[in-house]
Formats: structure tokens, sequence, C-alpha cells
């Protein structure tokens, strides 16, 4: 679907902080239509940052963005869905309007009764009652919350979501939820998903590949049941650790070893080597490059 290439990111100026945020560098991949893509790593890696480069909310620095034709021809359309769908709904509206907007916007639907038809249809495709629009944020749930932001999201009929952590603020339960409803949309509207999270095991099932990032670069990229079941650099193994395993104790969830570098000062060489258990003296000088392995598999380590 899209295709985004190096040299991608070399610096971005944040806000009017003048900082320089997230560097991203030499991320390159793609997202095959009506599929799921998603970057995994911790905070400060850069994936956030892609999102928003992906779907325009950044400009690139270098490099470049490119969208196959969706359906009618045109650049594949995206829409976000965010973190917190709180802070990114409107507590002044109601629901109906909250949902509405994008059909005024854009002038998809340009009489009332056909945009309040569409709002209590889109309502209902996420799983709320029509009656709901007449509501306001505060009185939902995390989880329904959610629900609003996606319907708001579809409103534009995207052929393409990024969901930057979509589920991290809700329950475990909650979030079987809404991840359940994010596949059965992608099934049922032939949507393309960038599924952003810190998370393996939330985008396990969600995932066709998997793209691991450390410290602003991807470091491992695989189709999900060879990254699950044969993980080659050593970061990703950590990550796969922390996931809890249900038939044993319950075990600390914190990566254990050692604190992630600033992301405007990263380490030379592999900037995993601070915190990598098989790091050697090349690895303090030499940056791995991202190589493909014979099972479809692209690792940036000195010895996978
Ligand atoms: Fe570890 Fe060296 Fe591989 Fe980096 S290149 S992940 S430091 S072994
Ligand atoms: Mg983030």
């Amino acid at each position: 679907v899209f295709d985004v290439s190096p040299p991608f990111l070399n610096r971005l100026l944040y806000g009017q902080k003048r900082k320089s945020l997230h560097a991203v560098n030499d991320v390159s991949f793609s997202v095959p239509m009506g599929g799921c893509l998603s970057l995994v790593g911790e905070s400060g890696c850069g994936k956030s940052t892609v999102a928003r480069l992906v779907t325009g909310i950044y400009p690139p620095s270098s490099g470049q963005i490119r969208f196959a034709p969706g359906k009618s021809g045109q650049p594949l359309s995206a829409q976000m869905i965010f973190q917190d769908p709180y802070a990114s709904l409107n507590p002044r509206w109601r629901v109906k309007n909250i949902i509405a907007e994008p059909l005024r916007e854009l002038k998809l639907i340009d009489n009332d009764a056909g945009i309040q038809a569409r709002v209590a249809e889109l309502l209902g495709i996420v799983g709320l009652a029509a009656s709901d629009g007449e509501k306001f944020p505060h009185e939902f749930s995390g989880g329904q919350r959610q629900r609003i932001s996606i319907a708001r999201a579809l409103a534009s009929e995207p052929e393409f979501l990024v969901c930057d952590e979509p589920t991290s603020a809700l329950d475990v339960s909650v979030q079987a939820q809404i991840l359940n409803l994010m596949r059965k949309l992608q099934d049922e509207l032939g949507l393309t998903y960038l599924f952003i999270s810190h998370d393996l095991s939330v985008v396990r099932h969600m995932s066709d590949r998997i793209a691991v990032m450390y410290l602003g670069r991807v470091v491992e990229e695989a189709d999900t049941e060879t990254l699950f079941a044969d993980p080659k650099h050593p970061y990703t193994r950590l990550l796969l650790q922390t996931i809890p395993n249900v038939n044993a104790p319950q075990r600390n969830r914190e990566i254990a070893a050692g604190e992630v570098p600033s992301p405007l000062a990263p380490p030379p060489g592999c900037t995993f080597h601070t915190r990598c258990p098989l790091a050697q003296p090349r690895c303090k000088s030499d940056r791995p490059e991202l190589l493909p392995k014979a099972d479809g598999a692209r690792v940036a380590c000195h010895l996978a």
C-alpha cells in the first residue's frame, strides 16, 4: 500500500520548543493492501513519529512516502486513530456531531437527513446504539470512546488506518474487544492497517508482518509467525521475554536490561550495544545493516 524509503528523516523540529525529537533514520517498509504491518518498540523508538509522517501530520525532512492508488484511482486516503480517545474527541460536542464533522467538512453528504442516517450507520458498525449519538464523550467508558473515534475515522471512508497504540490506555478485557472490532472492520471493509504498539502480544493476532524499532531504526522485520518462532535480533528476543506467559508465574514486564539511551544522542555503532547481552567490541563502532535472511526476515545485527 505504501512504501517508505530511506533516507527518511534525520531530524525533526518539534512544535515551538524547537527541540529535535524522535529522529527516525533509514526506516523502510511497505504495507500490503488489505494487510496489517505493526511497528513495535519501547517509547522513544520513533514509531509514533513514523505514524505521523505517514499520515502527513509531520513532513519528512528527506526521503519519500509513496502510496499506491486506492480503489478510486486516487492516492490512498489515510486516517489516524490515537491512543487517548478522550483527548481527541471534543468534550463539548455531541457524539453525532463529532462523527458528522468529516462528512460535513469533506462534503461527502450534503443533506442533514443523509448525515443523520450515516452517523447512525457508523455507530452501528462500531457496536454503539444510534441513540448514543445524542450523548457527550464523558458519558462513555474508555472502550466506548475508542469506538467513537473509530466511527469518526471511518466516516471519511479511508482505505488505510494508522492506529497509534489504540488500546494501550484500556483495561485488558476492553483491549481485546477493541482489537476484535478492528479485525472485524478490517475484514468487512477491506481496510489496511499500520498498527503501532509497545507490546508484541497486542499486535500478534492483528499483524501480517511486524517491524521492531529501536532508537529510530528498524532492527528486525518479519512475518508474524517467523518473528515469534525465530526471533533473530537480541532486542526482539528481549521484547518477547517481557510478554507474560499464562503458564508461568507473573513476571515483571519491565525490560530489565538497562535504560533506553536518549533518542537525541543514540550510541555509535549498533545503537543497541549498551543493552545487548551479546555485544562484541565491533558492535560499538560498526553499525549493522538491515539485511534480508533466507526466511524473508530482515535483521540488523552482526551476529544474526
Ligand atoms: Fe547486539 Fe552487536 Fe547484534 Fe547489536 S550488532 S544487537 S550489539 S550483537
Ligand atoms: Mg508513542
